[in-house]
């Protein structure tokens, strides 16, 4: 790789999933036109969906999925003492994602009954974020991650330069798309507070913002809840919106 005509050293890299749906590096494999140039950014010595086999002298570690089991605990710290750069990739690493909603619940052996009967489960009573068990340096948000995005972010981190996460909301993309606003149409929506980056992809698709990129640079979560419930959303369905990716830190 050349960076202004200079031959720059490619940093090794490499992909974990934890608990998740694997859908972020999905996203990544998948990405069959540009794949060859994103994996030229960076020497890839790890990434289950794409290579066999693996190699464990990585300085850059992408983390895909929330911390949910003791051994997963031990797996991240583990890969944190090797690592110079850790990634927390996707918003189940970044928040805690569809997972954490387990954390509502005070009786994780009821949960475990309802949902998988008698087959024994091994799982922690509450789901972690990847920040709340070591240090991460970079977030990239969504649900999944959007893949211009992550393109741009590891294009900075290989060229050692800042990269500037997009601080203003979804719903400024959607009216630049010029949708026409779902409050109109009757739905509740969280684009005026979730943090824009997927190009308004939910909105311009006719459905609801669900907030999956979590808040924008200072929501005003208070208002928009009063917005909501002037639109004739109950307690229950704007709760749903907020707690759902755990990305608006609801148990706050
Ligand atoms: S549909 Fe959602 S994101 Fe689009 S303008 Fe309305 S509130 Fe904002
Ligand atoms: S519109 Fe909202 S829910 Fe949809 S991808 Fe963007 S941030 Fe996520």
């Amino acid at each position: 790789m050349q960076y202004l005509g200079v031959d720059l050293v490619k940093p090794k890299a490499a992909f974990f999933d934890f608990s998740s749906c694997e859908g972020c590096q999905l996203q990544i494999a998948n990405n069959e036109s540009n794949l060859l140039d994103f994996i030229s950014l960076m020497e890839v010595i790890n990434f289950r969906e794409i290579l066999t086999g693996g190699k464990d002298d990585y300085e850059i570690a992408f983390i895909e999925g929330s911390i949910t089991r003791d051994d997963e605990i031990n797996r991240v710290k583990n890969i944190r003492e090797k690592t110079k750069i850790l990634v927390a990739f996707g918003t189940c690493a970044c928040f805690g994602g569809i997972n954490k909603l387990k954390n509502k619940f005070n009786d994780i052996e009821w949960v475990k009954k309802e949902v998988y009967g008698n087959y024994p489960v091994e799982t922690n009573d509450k789901v972690l974020a990847i920040d709340e068990v070591v240090k991460v340096d970079f977030y990239i948000y969504g649900c999944p991650v959007n893949k211009p995005e992550v393109e741009a972010i590891v294009q900075s981190i290989a060229l050692g330069r800042e990269f500037r996460y997009l601080k203003h909301p979804v719903c400024f993309r959607c009216k630049e798309k010029q949708n026409i606003c779902l409050y109109e149409l009757g739905k509740i929506c969280m684009g005026p507070l979730t943090r824009a980056g997927c190009g308004a992809r939910c909105p311009s698709n006719g459905n609801s913002c669900i907030g999956c990129r979590g808040p924008a640079a200072e929501p005003n979560i208070e208002f928009m809840k009063k917005i909501m419930k002037k639109n004739g959303f109950t307690e229950r369905q704007i709760r749903d919106k907020f707690e759902l990716f755990s990305a608006f830190k609801w148990e706050k």
